[in-house]
């Protein structure tokens, strides 16, 4: 079987370190195992399109060296490669998830659904909607259709086939078993929005099926959506992937990164002159763990390692799940060693752009000699 992977952002605005090291996990996988990378855009949020995301995302990651072998500009058997020219495939599956009732149709308005989220609350109810149009009939759906009323269409995620409770815990390659997590789950959640656009949920699912991705590598963000997610394989009668969730990336002193704190966008290192190999190096060990399994790879190595080293040495399963901090004292560290590596090859007469930087660096601070 071919291993499939995809980094899948989002356009809305610069790729920064945590979607780097996202798209590198996944590119080192499909390198190591000689597998297929694809790259995705989640262009169905309409409201939060930034132009010039997909140049900027492209650019970072040409810059870091990580090549795709599908996607944008490059093409593939699965494309197109943005969500926004996959519709018709969304709309097909939200047939079928609405004839066999697992979705249903919600007329309420934003206002109506205001209200009912308040008045649940106040009855502190853990639901967030109350599921009224669930009880329309056939006759008051298909009458309110013809009328053109907008609407949502919402998985009925109480259906008596994927209500059952699981047998085994939901696994995730990187965070082992899982609780269950239906409980913070919002109520019966919006898969088809009223601009006929899919949400993240739905979209991500048909995607991940339909591009054949055996492996969805993927930020810790997304864990709490995981078993919304493996409920719609199953209401698709569809074979879930494998999942790995990426434990969150933090700031020296622990708290989550931000712009406030310090360079977070890829574009501030290629813009400071920080060497491409050293950024990568210093992302791929933040989250490099131990386990029992690894391959001999040694806890947060500290030696310098090329992209090819790498690929080598990484194991999906070997990663932790604990948060972790980037220190950029390790970046600073990482950046001599890559440097003092690529000065050893120009002076073995090796091909490296080290000297010509060197010499435009000299030209510009000494112009007159
Ligand atoms: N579009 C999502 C994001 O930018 C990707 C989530 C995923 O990889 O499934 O965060």
């Amino acid at each position: 079987m071919t291993v499939r992977v995809r980094f899948a952002p989002s356009p809305t605005g610069s790729l920064h370190l945590g979607g780097l090291r996202t798209a590198l996990y996944n590119y080192l996988t499909a390198r190591r195992l000689g597998g297929i990378f694809t790259l995705r855009i989640e262009d169905t949020d309409r409201t939060r399109l930034v132009p010039g995301s997909v140049e900027n995302i492209i650019k970072g990651l040409r810059w870091a060296g990580i090549d795709f072998d599908h996607g944008p500009e490059r093409g593939g058997p699965f494309g197109p490669y943005y969500q926004s020219e996959r519709l018709d495939l969304y709309h097909a599956y939200t047939k079928k998830l609405l004839e066999t009732g697992r979705a249903y149709r919600c007329f309420c308005s934003p206002s109506t659904l205001t209200a009912t989220r308040e008045r649940l609350a106040r009855m502190r109810s853990n639901a967030t909607y109350d599921r009224t149009c669930l009880h329309l009939t056939d006759e008051e759906v298909a009458r309110k259709v013809k009328a053109g009323e907008k609407h949502v269409v919402r998985f009925n995620v109480c259906h008596s086939d994927t209500a059952v409770p699981r047998k085994d815990p939901i696994k995730d390659l990187v965070f082992g078993a899982l609780q269950d997590g239906h409980g913070s789950l919002p109520t019966d959640p919006i898969l088809l929005k009223s601009d006929l656009f899919p949400t993240y949920h739905l979209a991500s699912v048909v995607d991940d099926h339909e591009m054949k991705i055996t492996h969805v590598i993927r930020g810790e963000e997304w864990l709490q959506s995981l078993p919304l997610h493996i409920d719609l394989y199953a209401s698709l009668d569809l074979e879930p992937p494998n999942f790995a969730h990426l434990p969150l990336l933090l700031n020296p002193d622990g708290s989550k990164m931000s712009k406030r704190k310090g360079d977070v966008q890829v574009s501030d290192y290629i813009a400071k002159g920080w060497e491409p190999e050293a950024v990568v190096n210093w992302l791929a060990l933040a989250g490099w763990g131990t386990s029992p399994k690894s391959s001999g790879i040694p806890d947060q190595p500290d030696g310098a390692m090329s992209m090819d080293e790498l690929i080598q040495k990484f194991d999906i399963e070997a990663l932790t799940h604990r948060r972790t901090i980037l220190d950029p004292g390790k970046l600073t560290n990482l950046n001599k060693q890559h440097l003092a590596t690529k000065i050893q090859a120009a002076t073995n007469g090796e091909p490296s752009d080290i000297l010509t930087r060197a010499e435009n660096l000299l030209r510009k601070t000494y112009p007159d000699r």
